[in-house]
């Protein structure tokens, strides 16, 4: 692949220095410099919980680069608040939780999708728990809230900081796996193609343009909602790894699929800050300057399933 000329480019080797590294002892900046091996088996696009979790899910004999835009403690994970959905109360099941999200997906789901994602997120929270993240809990058990569309108390939740507690622990189990090397601060521009094969990753540290082998690069770039001039996500949030997918050839599906929050504190000047479904699930109402609960107006269902707006 031809290196453009208006950068400079180098390929890492093992003596060279690596671009930001965690510090495996406080997990965060101050960093240090290291080395780099000159490739990696596996490379993972981001440090939110799908990129934390996939690299802690990679066999341990995998050397694994996880990337991330800026520092590892600041993604779309870290910020969810209300929190998590798997059927595990002895009055649930998978089947009920299957039923009523193809129910407030009006039809468009997909019934496989569903049904994996469901179906594994009883193995997911336990692995999850495992680990040591502190959900609440009611006596022994988890405590188990009720949000949107759920007929059944499913919905796991460390206080309102959710995310947190999860990529907390995330994070303190990918520091301590020594074939995982974390890179921090390390902008990805792109697949690295060569004759159709995906060799690497391109990326910027420092107005510098690295390249990065690795036998496998996997995309856990998170959500687009910058995109929106009103938004409760992170700065992070730009869509790049669908970007990059797209460039690279990869079909995209259901882009037009963006949640729809209607709770948010807005301060002039601020970032939005979310106000979490929960607080609905528990009994609060959506309602207008006038105290009239507007949102009767659009669905009979008011709070809690508001799909055809
Ligand atoms: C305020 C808020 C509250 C939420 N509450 C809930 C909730 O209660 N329950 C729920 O299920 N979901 C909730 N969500 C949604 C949930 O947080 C996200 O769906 C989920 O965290 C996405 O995880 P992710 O790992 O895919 O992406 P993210 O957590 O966004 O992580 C993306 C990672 O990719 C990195 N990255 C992106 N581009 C690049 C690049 N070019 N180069 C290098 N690294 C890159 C970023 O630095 C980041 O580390 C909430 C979201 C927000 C914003």
């Amino acid at each position: 692949m031809s290196v453009p000329q208006s950068v400079r480019a180098i390929f890492y080797t093992l003596d060279q220095p690596a671009p930001i590294v965690a510090n495996r002892k406080t997990g965060f900046l101050p960093v240090y410099h290291a080395t780099l091996p000159n490739q990696f088996d596996v490379l993972v696009v981001g440090g939110g919980a799908a990129g934390l979790y996939t690299a802690l899910c990679l066999p341990p004999h995998l050397q694994v680069g996880l990337i991330t835009k800026d520092r590892l403690d600041l993604s779309a994970s870290d910020w969810a608040q209300g929190g998590i959905a798997a059927a595990i109360s002895p009055e649930d099941s998978p089947k009920l939780h299957i039923e009523d999200t193809l129910k407030a997906g009006v039809g468009l789901c997909e019934r496989a999708a569903v049904a994996l994602l469901v179906e594994q997120a009883p193995r997911c929270v336990n692995a999850l728990v495992e680990m040591g993240v502190a959900f609440d809990r009611q006596g022994d058990a988890l405590a188990l809230t009720l949000e949107a569309a759920h007929s059944r108390r499913r919905v796991l939740h460390a206080a309102d900081t959710t995310g947190r507690a999860m990529v907390t622990t995330l994070v303190a189990q990918v520091l301590a796996r020594k074939n995982i090397q974390v890179l921090q601060q390390a902008f990805v521009l792109d697949l690295w193609l060569e004759d159709q094969t995906c060799r690497g990753v391109s990326l910027l540290y420092d107005s510098t343009l690295i390249w990065l082998k690795a036998e496998a690069v996997i995309l856990a770039t998170g959500g687009g909602g910058q995109v929106y001039a009103q938004t409760t996500n992170p700065a992070v949030s730009t869509g790049d790894g669908v970007a990059m997918a797209w460039r690279s050839g990869a079909q995209l599906r259901d882009l037009e699929f963006v949640q729809f929050h209607p709770t948010a504190l807005t301060k002039p000047g601020a970032p939005r800050f979310l106000i979490s479904e929960a607080v609905r699930g528990e009994g609060a109402h959506l309602i207008d300057d006038q105290g009239h609960r507007f949102a009767f107006d659009y669905h009979r269902q008011e709070n809690l399933r508001p799909e055809t707006w």
